[in-house]
């Protein structure tokens, strides 16, 4: 017999929203407040709805010192504000989309009932991956996800328990969880299959956020696999087997990313897209007429490859949310796509994204050029002006924007948000740069940190001189490649710190020394930030100097390598 014919009760409702983080509590909401007389019943199998699971990394740290902080709003307080009916603790185990039933499993009672929709809104969200390693269902092994991971997580570090952790995963919530288990004084190991953290970021960008990790106490071992998590005969984990080595754990959190819960739509007919979330249109409308889907199990668009993207994101849960609210009170509002824009801080570096890099865009066969300009947050002289480095990425031909990092101790949000805002609407290198901007020293810079980068593209887009990352010249070390580097610094900051291999010949003396330089062979510029090595890299040029001649993108300011 099928749990639909087991089930005996049927319970009536206009609208079904299953799942209540952030997509269905916004859609529901959002739906409320356009049309009040909708009849919405919000079901999801969690205890808690509508909290903030972007906040719980520092509530483990005791940055957030009650979880009630991070309860946006309780079951009750949403029933009086809204008006919905919510059962928590209830789960939707199958769904009949011609009848428009629903079959739901009462977790508190054990019992199955139906209910029956005019419209469905799948708000199912993500689940953590748990890769399925020798002891990871110990006790002390923790996903990071939902309200309970983070109390359980949280109330074992209050009891004193957790003296030793390791960290399985790099991707940004990997990182916020290792700097908040550091902040608890836990010795923090943190292992990353990839060769670097914050998988999505360039190697160099993000080897920088790596060794503000590692000074400030987080033992990274990356190009590692986690192969075992190792317990006692209490079956409490007590450490982690990798390919490094064993690093002992009182507690291990796996991080290693989500996957979308699909598994009711799918099993339900609904179209499942490339990236395997939920497929959906403008509107959050799936393939069956009546039926949307917002959140982490839903795709977008991606704005500048027009391409299927997963972004799970609450940014992007609750606008999708939003639209699917106001289309459920029979509006028609549309979701442009997404930029996959990410911001992660890590300890005192902030580390941002957005669009695309030069790689991404050579995927969709468009010739993109780079630049990494070291600059400052506010004016320099001002108190408080930090440092940020700031990588643009522009189509060659067009000087369209197509991507960005901001990365560094200084505020990133505010010049990452701005490049954000010109992309989507299509803006060139250009008309960034000639933006009016508002500026006074404890805000910005007289010409803004965007605008300095916008500028720096320009000049290489009219044909200055071609840039090498960081990236890029660690690997010709690494390959010894037959070219040579040259440092144009002055010698006291050459010998304070210089990258392995390099000559120095100062700019002062570099027209007198151009000899030393061999003219058959390719040549790299560096300097401190990319502008005295444009200036020799035009020099060379001129004299038919070298058989290429690049400067250092962001010079040593962005070199997160080896130095001597
Ligand atoms: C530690 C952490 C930090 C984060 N930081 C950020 C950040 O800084 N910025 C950012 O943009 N995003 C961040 N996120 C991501 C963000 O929290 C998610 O994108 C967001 O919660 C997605 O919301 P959602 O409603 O789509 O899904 P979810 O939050 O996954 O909620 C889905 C709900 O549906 C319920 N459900 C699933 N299946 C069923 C079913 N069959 N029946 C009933 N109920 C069901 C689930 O139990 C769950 O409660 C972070 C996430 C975590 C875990």
């Amino acid at each position: 017999m099928s749990a639909e014919q087991n089930a005996t009760k049927v319970k009536e409702t206009e609208v079904l929203i299953i799942g209540g983080v952030a997509a269905g509590t916004k859609a529901c909401a959002k739906a409320k407040r356009q049309k009040p007389e909708l009849d919405i019943t919000l079901v999801t199998e969690d205890t808690h709805i509508s909290y903030a699971g972007c906040g719980l990394a520092y509530y483990i740290g005791n940055l957030i010192d009650d979880a009630s902080k991070l309860m946006v709003r309780t079951p009750e307080t949403f029933e009086e504000d809204t008006g919905v009916s919510v059962l928590t603790r209830n789960r939707v185990t199958a769904l009949d989309l011609e009848a428009r039933l629903a079959t739901v499993l009462d977790l508190k009672h054990k019992e199955t009932y139906q209910i029956h929709y005019d419209k469905l809104v799948i708000a199912t969200g993500a689940s953590p991956i748990m890769p399925p390693l020798p002891g990871i269902n110990l006790d002390g092994v923790s996903p990071l996800r939902t309200l309970m991971d983070a109390m359980k997580v949280r109330q074992a570090l209050d009891e004193g328990k957790i003296k030793k952790a390791v960290v399985i995963g790099g991707g940004y919530i990997g990182v916020e969880v290792a700097e908040n288990l550091v902040h608890r004084g836990v010795e923090t190991v943190l292992v990353e299959l990839m060769p670097h953290v914050l998988p999505n970021f360039d190697d160099d960008v993000a080897m920088m956020a790596q060794r503000e990790m590692e000074d400030q106490g987080v033992k990274v071992f990356c190009n590692t696999k986690a192969e075992a998590i190792l317990g006692n005969d209490k079956g409490h984990s007590t450490g982690v087997k990798t390919t490094a080595g064993e690093f002992e754990a009182d507690l291990v959190i796996v991080a290693v990313g989500v996957r979308p819960n699909v598994q009711l739509a799918k099993e339900a007919g609904l179209e499942l897209g490339p990236t395997g979330a939920i497929k959906v249109n403008d509107r959050m409308e799936t393939s069956s007429p009546g039926v949307f889907a917002a959140g982490d199990c839903a795709e977008s668009t991606h704005i500048l490859t027009g391409k299927s993207f997963w972004a799970p994101l609450g940014s992007v849960a609750n606008k999708q949310g939003r639209t699917v609210g106001i289309n459920l009170a029979g509006g028609d509002d549309r979701q442009p796509g997404v930029l996959g824009s990410m911001i992660v801080k890590v300890f005192d570096f902030n580390c941002g994204r957005t669009g695309l890099s030069v790689e991404q865009a050579a995927e969709i066969g468009l010739e993109a050029v780079s630049v990494t300009v070291p600059t400052h947050d506010i004016a320099h002289y001002y108190p408080g002006a930090h440092d940020i480095i700031i990588r643009l990425t522009a189509e060659r031909a067009t000087g369209r924007l197509l991507g960005a990092y901001v990365i560094g101790q200084g505020v990133v949000d505010k010049t990452l948000d701005t490049i954000i805002t010109a992309i989507t609407f299509g803006a060139t290198t250009e008309q960034l740069a000639k933006l009016d901007l508002a500026y006074a020293p404890p805000y910005s810079m007289s010409i803004s940190s965007p605008l300095v980068a916008a500028n720096v593209m320009q000049r290489k887009l009219e044909g200055g001189i071609d840039g090498i990352t960081a990236h890029e010249l660690e690997r010709k070390l690494q390959a010894q490649d037959d070219f040579v580097l040259v440092d144009v610094r002055d010698e006291l900051s050459y010998m304070v710190r210089s990258i392995p291999g390099s000559v120095c010949i100062p700019l002062e003396e570099f027209e007198e020394r151009l000899d030393e330089i061999p003219a058959d062979k390719d040549i790299v510029v560096s300097c401190n930030i990319g502008y005295r090595s444009t200036k020799a890299c035009v020099l060379l040029r001129s004299k038919h100097i070298g058989t290429s001649v690049k400067s250092l993108d962001g010079g040593i300011n962005a070199w997160p390598y080896e130095t001597e």
